[in-house]
């Protein structure tokens, strides 16, 4: 007979880990499944200022490094899979995997979201080749170069201003005449002595030899277009692309309620609308996607997952 948990969680970021670490210190045998690498969009981030209590090595993976530890120390597994499929059979959940079919109680989906992407000719071409969406991970590449960071909210505010470090001039490039971040961050850019800004500006064509080489711009108010190339002596140039996340939510399509940009309906106890399947973190409809508010839709799941099995099995 295979093993039943009493909860799996898919997803190990920061909602999947505070699920599992509630989850696992409730002494439910607790599951955490990630389909690629524990941590989410936090390890992407090198400074997580806003956490509470996050002061020192207040850095997204050392934040999620010892979230794992925490977990693991209260017995929760975590292991590697992608989902595909949730049924049910009876009261139990059959979660099928790439790798595995697990079974459990209840389920917790924190599958996170994942960078929305420009779509525009040349960006799959050259990601990882002068285009990003992660500057923790690639900003030192362009060390003394120039870069252009698309979009107007606090993620590309933000990792602009990281960049900084790296590069030789970063120019923000936004599609409307004034940003939409947190205004302390707006301040820190506007008094940045390397950050410039394109306003009312999109990118329409990146191009290159193997590696990005120019960009067409396209102003939105004038429609003038606006090739801009690399300088001879660089030779390329960087472009990292922060204009929100999608929710990553197409495993649970036709089985639990989501709005139309697909992120998981719940009610305040995190409960979607299968009993015993609970959602928690960025994948959810909510007003403010944060860690902090992450880790709390991860507790809250957990201890509601506790009372649904309590109610449902121990009766
Ligand atoms: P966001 O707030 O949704 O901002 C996305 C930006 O990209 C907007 O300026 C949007 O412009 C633009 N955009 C969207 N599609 C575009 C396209 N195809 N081409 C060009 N521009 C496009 O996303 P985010 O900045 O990634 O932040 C996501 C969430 O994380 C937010 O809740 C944010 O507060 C949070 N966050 C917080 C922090 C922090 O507080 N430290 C840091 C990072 C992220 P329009 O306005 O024209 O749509």
């Amino acid at each position: 007979m295979e093993k039943i948990y009493d909860v799996i969680v898919i997803g190990g970021g920061p909602a999947g880990l505070s699920a599992g670490l509630y989850a696992a210190r409730a002494k439910m045998s607790t599951l955490i499944l990630e389909k690629s690498k524990v941590g989410g969009q936090i390890s992407s981030t090198e400074e997580v200022a806003n956490y509470p209590g996050s002061i020192e090595h207040a850095t997204g993976p050392s934040l999620v490094a010892r979230m794992v530890t925490q977990c693991k120390d209260f017995g929760a597994t975590l292991d590697q899979d992608n989902i595909l499929e949730i049924k049910q059979e009876d009261k139990i959940k059959v979660l099928v995997g790439e790798k595995n079919t697990y079974y459990a109680r209840s389920v917790i989906a924190a599958p996170g979201a994942k960078p929305r992407l420009l779509d525009v000719p040349g960006e799959k071409e050259f990601t990882g080749k002068g285009v990003s969406y992660c500057a923790t991970c690639d900003a030192d590449f362009f060390t003394d170069l120039e870069v252009f960071v698309i979009g107007g909210g606090d993620a590309a505010v933000e990792e602009a201003l990281f960049i900084t470090r790296f590069a030789r001039k970063v120019t923000i490039v936004h599609r409307r005449d004034q940003l939409a971040a947190a205004k302390s961050i707006q301040e820190k850019a506007f008094k940045h002595v390397k950050i410039d800004f394109m306003w009312d500006t999109v990118v329409t064509e990146i191009k290159g030899e193997g590696i990005v080489e120019a960009i067409v711009f396209k102003n939105v108010k004038t429609n003038e277009l606006m090739e801009y190339k690399a300088s001879e002596e660089d030779g390329t140039m960087g472009i990292f692309v922060f204009v929100g996340y999608l929710p990553q939510t197409e495993t649970f399509k036709g089985l639990l309620e989501m709005d139309q940009k697909g992120y998981l309906i719940t009610d305040a106890e995190m409960k979607t609308n299968v009993p015993g399947i609970f959602a928690a973190g960025d994948c959810r409809v909510k007003s403010l996607r944060q860690v902090v508010t992450a880790v709390s839709d991860g507790a809250i799941a957990a201890v509601q997952a506790e009372k649904y099995i309590e109610n449902t099995f121990h009766e």
